[in-house]
């Protein structure tokens, strides 16, 4: 019987960051996916012709992402595009280019609001700070430790404290007159999400978000490829069902078709909550934490619309001026659930996301894929017609798909006019689907909620999860280190690559 130095469960950008790490090591190393590829929220699919990026459309490096690619020999065998946002609603229409560009934009758009320069210092000065420690090629902190550069921190944090917070948040943006702009600029983003994301994103739009040129599934595949040729072994269309455990040891794997692996370490990067709830089992952990897990609130699920057009690149480009366009019909900021009416995502803020010169393979000259997408919920409308029947779907999901796609279509039109009549192809992905891709419950996107009162898991003071109850089996992955996402995924596979094999965490790979 065969067995690894390491197995890790789930091939997303955690995962496969830990994976290639460990192969370079010269570890026998299995990744096992239950995908027909690795990608998790990161992976992209082709139907009829057309290229889409099924979830995450680019992602920002914050001085971790690019280094960690760099460090495993990957950085320079990818073109990467930096992306372009563009900001669209009935009182204003502007590129988030520069801090100038938006705040007259806004201040346009609002001519008797004081509050906008006042709030956008703060704002500036949360964009100083990340530009200072951690631009998109280094976060010298995390990558060349110094004590200096530790004592350079200590100015700031009383700032971070405050800025940490989604109640300061709600204090910054009071300075905001009009009720409507008030109510978005404090709610906009994900839950609850603290003064420094809302600051922050401006900053990453501006200056730090990226596409891999071909497509966010070129860029899994060829961390797939790399794994491969370093000696590591990869089963796609794989699911773990159980980590089996004798003792405080975890001893192997046993998948849902009753294969089982033999390891030496294991590494799981798979949905936090199946880990405690069902794949190790809650008997494993303290009955407060499986409390606390259980508990816990996920961030926001989305709905995407594929859609396949024919339009070229060229004019869909100059309609939409930005591959990332978000469209506000108004300022109301709603956040999906079980009790949302039915035409509730029509009145909802949408994101155009298209990349053509970036990924010219995506479609056939004279033609463009596009994906429009917004916040959804899994609950909605009794999970979207389903219920809780197992087998196939009902026609009733179907139904409330074609009015989704509808519906978004219908305020994309907004942005570009006709389009309706110009789709050539139209598939949905719903939360549903995103549950069933990569196995985050509820289709969750990003790991646990950014309000940490709702999801109060993280252990204090390095705010991750990367230890289990089982002395050899660690986690990984956006929901093991605060806060989740692309950045928390690559850093927490190299940190648990690095404790695996015996090294200091944050060593060069
Ligand atoms: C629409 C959308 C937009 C986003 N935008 C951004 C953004 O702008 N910036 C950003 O930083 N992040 C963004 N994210 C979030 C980001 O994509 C994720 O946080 C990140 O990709 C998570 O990587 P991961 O490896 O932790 O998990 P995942 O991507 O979920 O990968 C987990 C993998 O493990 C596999 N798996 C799970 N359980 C098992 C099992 N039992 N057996 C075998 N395989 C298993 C799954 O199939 C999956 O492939 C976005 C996500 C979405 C959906």
């Amino acid at each position: 019987m065969e067995k690894y130095d390491i197995i890790i469960i789930g091939g997303g950008m955690g995962g496969m960051t830990a994976a290639n790490a460990c192969a370079k090591r010269g570890l026998k190393t299995l990744v096992l996916e239950q995908n027909h590829h690795t990608g998790g929220n990161m992976s992209g699919f082709r139907r009829k012709g057309f290229y889409f990026d099924g979830g995450d459309q680019s992602f920002e490096s914050l001085g971790i992402v690019f280094p960690i690619l760099d460090e495993l020999g990957l950085l320079d065998k990818l073109r990467w595009h930096k992306a372009r946002f563009r900001m669209v609603s009935p009182d204003f229409d502007f590129r988030v280019d520069s801090f100038q560009e938006v705040e007259e934009a806004l201040q346009t758009a609002f001519p008797g609001e004081k509050g906008i320069p006042v709030l956008f210092r703060e704002v500036r000065e949360v964009s100083r700070f990340i530009e200072s420690k951690m631009d998109p090629w280094s976060f010298p902190l995390l990558h060349n430790f110094s004590i200096s550069g530790l004592a350079s921190m200590l100015p700031w944090l009383p700032k971070l404290r405050r800025w940490l917070s989604f109640d300061y948040r709600v204090k910054a943006c009071s300075v905001i007159r009009d009720p409507g702009l008030q109510k978005w600029f404090t709610q906009i983003g994900y839950y609850h999400m603290p003064f420094i994301f809302f600051a922050g994103f401006w900053h990453l739009w501006m200056k730090d978000y990226w596409y891999p040129e071909g497509g966010m599934q070129a860029f899994h595949d060829l961390l797939a490829e790399n794994f491969t040729q370093l000696g590591g072994d990869l089963r796609c269309n794989t699911r773990v069902e159980k980590i089996e455990h004798q003792g405080s040891r975890a001893r192997s794997v046993r998948t849902e078709k009753g294969e089982v692996f033999y390891g030496d370490s294991f590494i799981y990067a798979g949905d936090y909550k199946r880990l405690v709830g069902s794949i190790l089992g809650p008997e494993v952990f303290k009955p407060s934490f499986v409390k606390k897990i259980e508990g816990a609130k996920l961030t926001e699920s989305l709905v995407n619309v594929y859609l396949g057009v024919s339009a070229g690149t060229e004019e869909l480009d100059e309609r939409l001026g930005a591959q990332h366009v978000f469209y506000f019909p108004n300022y109301d900021v709603i956040f999906p659930s079980s009790e949302s009416p039915e035409d509730v995502h029509g009145r909802m803020w949408l994101t155009l996301n298209h990349f053509g010169k970036e990924n010219p393979n995506a479609a056939a000259p004279g033609q463009s894929s596009l994906v429009l997408q917004t916040f959804s919920s899994y609950d909605w409308r009794d999970c979207w017609g389903i219920g809780q029947a197992a087998g196939p779907r009902p026609e009733a999901y179907s139904r409330l798909k074609e009015r989704v796609a509808a519906e978004l279509t219908g305020l994309a039109e907004n942005l570009v006019p006709g389009l309706g009549s110009r789709v050539l192809y139209t598939d949905v992905g719903t939360p549903i689907s995103s549950e069933r891709f990569s196995l985050n419950t509820g289709g969750s996107s990003g790991g646990w909620c950014y309000d940490g009162r709702e999801s109060p898991v993280y252990r204090f003071p390095f705010l991750n999860l990367f230890s289990t109850p089982l002395r050899n089996l660690r986690a990984c992955g956006h929901y093991s280190l605060w806060p989740g996402g692309v950045i928390t995924a690559a850093l927490s596979g190299k940190i648990v690559a690095n404790l695996s094999s015996g090294r200091k965490p944050l060593k060069k790979l």
